[in-house]
């Protein structure tokens, strides 16, 4: 599946909480090299559906393939994780008195592969990793700045950076520009436009005119009440009525 293909398949996936339907027969597709963002009112269950994605929650039926045949409900939230699924949460979590530099380098190192040489200098090939990733979350300039001391927006790219290191085959972003400043926002949508096509990519997010941004001619799902309400172009599903019904009726 490195090429074409599915990357993940949601089948049928239900999840309850004391009878309430969080998740309500959620069925949806992302392909290989998609940027498929994911939107919905609050409530509508998109935590809940990377919760089940990485393994956090099981669902009561339904199941998640990844890559066509695993089936990740039978998988532990660790056994996830080493298949290649990455998970930013909204707070960025970095190393901070460690430098922007040594972030990505530790990052690189926890990938397994990698292990035998964590006391060991970088080679080439790392370094050159490195490198492309500075390039890539625009922080090159910064490299040898203690991680304690970036901006907000600056955190949160080092994280995508750093999970990036890890060469995961889903990346899994919830709401990436959530206290960005407008500069980061714009630069964020960037950085993920360059992301679209080499890696597969779900971004939960708020802002509609980021989701604009980086939705391209990408395709946009719409959740409401743990289910697709609409999914397609942002263009399209801006202007279905029943979307704009479950945005504005409230
Ligand atoms: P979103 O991320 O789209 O805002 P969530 O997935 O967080 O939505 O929540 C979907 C629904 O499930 C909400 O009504 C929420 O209150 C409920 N919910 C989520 N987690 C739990 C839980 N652990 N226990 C009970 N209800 C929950």
């Amino acid at each position: 599946d490195t090429v074409h293909g599915v990357i993940l398949y949601l089948e049928d996936i239900t999840v309850s909480f004391d009878g309430f339907k969080a998740l309500n027969n959620l069925t949806l597709d992302i392909d290989v090299g998609e940027l498929r963002c994911i939107i919905g009112p609050n409530g509508a269950g998109k935590t809940t559906m990377m919760d089940v994605i990485t393994g956090k929650t099981r669902p009561a039926s339904g199941r998640a393939f990844f890559g066509q045949t695993m089936d990740l409900t039978s998988l532990s939230e660790a056994q996830i994780a080493h298949q290649g699924i990455g998970r930013k949460f909204q707070r960025p979590t970095v190393f901070e008195n460690h430098s922007v530099f040594e972030n990505l380098e530790l990052a690189m190192k926890t990938d397994k592969r990698v292990l035998p040489t964590l006391f060991s200098r970088l080679g080439g090939e790392q370094l050159d990793r490195i490198a492309q990733t500075l390039d890539l979350i625009r922080l090159g300039a910064l490299a040898g700045t203690p991680a304690g001391l970036l901006s907000h927006g600056q955190k949160q790219w080092l994280e995508i950076g750093m999970l990036l290191m890890q060469e995961p085959r889903l990346l899994l972003l919830d709401e990436p520009v959530a206290g960005m400043t407008d500069a980061e926002t714009e630069r964020t949508g960037e950085l993920l436009n360059e992301l679209r096509g080499k890696h597969s990519l779900m971004v939960v997010e708020h802002d509609m005119d980021f989701v604009a941004q980086i939705a391209g001619q990408g395709k946009v799902t719409v959740l409401h009440e743990g289910s697709v309400l609409a999914e397609g172009s942002m263009a399209a599903v801006q202007s279905d009525p029943r979307v704009i019904e479950v945005y504005l009726g409230r």
